[in-house]
């Protein structure tokens, strides 16, 4: 779908559409997470990000799953939104020196991606409820308890140490 044609004509072609730029994004940070991995230095920050990483390749599944359930291919469309926000962070880690300093930059980057994914899937949720798609609802509504739980360990982690250290 192009953004220049209106090709997106019924609710159900807009919800197609967002749920195929859901499944890009979670791609992009599927590739995106192992080099915020490498980047890190925190332990739990490391840890989390790696726990993240096998949840969102759950996520991926359960999108495909999502697909299959509307009787349409898994098929991705492209997510400015996304492709910024780790454009954005890669580049502000390629400024940074200080590995604490880096280590709060990283956190703050993987939290914007929450935000991102959950108002995704928030959006996705409501608007299965208001076509009857129960069955998908219920598979995004435990990714988007997944999305909520790493933003909170993301923060607790940021609140306990990563910013305390990085502020020296
Ligand atoms: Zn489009
Ligand atoms: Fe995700
Ligand atoms: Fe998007
Ligand atoms: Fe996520």
């Amino acid at each position: 779908m192009g953004l220049f044609t209106k090709d997106i004509k019924s609710m159900e072609d807009l919800y197609l559409h967002v749920l195929q730029d859901i499944y890009y994004a979670e791609k992009q940070i599927l590739k995106a997470l192992p080099e915020m991995i490498e980047k890190a230095t925190n332990r739990e920050l490391t840890a989390a990000f790696k726990s993240h990483l096998a949840e969102t390749e759950k996520q991926v599944s359960r999108l495909e799953q999502a697909f299959t359930l509307i009787n349409e291919e898994p098929k991705g469309t492209s997510c400015p939104a996304i492709d910024g926000i780790i454009d954005e962070a890669n580049e502000l880690a390629g400024e940074i020196e200080d590995k604490a300093v880096l280590d709060a930059a990283l956190l703050a980057a993987a939290q914007a991606v929450e935000h991102y994914e959950i108002t995704r899937y928030g959006t996705l949720i409501a608007w299965s409820a208001e076509l009857n798609r129960d069955a998908v609802s219920r598979l995004l509504n435990t990714t988007l308890n997944e999305e909520k739980a790493a933003d909170k360990k993301l923060s607790a982690i940021g609140e306990k140490k990563v910013n305390l250290k990085a502020t020296g």
